[in-house]
């Protein structure tokens, strides 16, 4: 008999979130991180879009609660 190999992947979730509409910035942020309906990029101020990105669940947890050292 031998050991199954398990490959033990982070479970992952699907978010909404919002992505930064001008083409040169990457600034993204999570949806229940937005002040406003319709928020605009942190980073360069410009108009945001609704998107999807898929994210660790640990690292979902990690944004809704308070960081822990741990
Ligand atoms: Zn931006």
């Amino acid at each position: 008999m031998r050991f199954q190999q398990q490959v033990e992947k982070p479970p992952e979730v699907s978010l909404k979130i919002w992505t930064c509409d001008s083409d040169e910035c990457n600034g993204w942020m999570r949806d229940n991180f937005k002040s406003d309906e319709k928020p605009n990029c942190p980073l360069c101020g410009h108009a945001m879009i609704e998107d999807e990105k898929t994210l660790p669940v640990l690292e979902n947890f990690s944004a809704v609660s308070l960081k822990k050292n741990k």
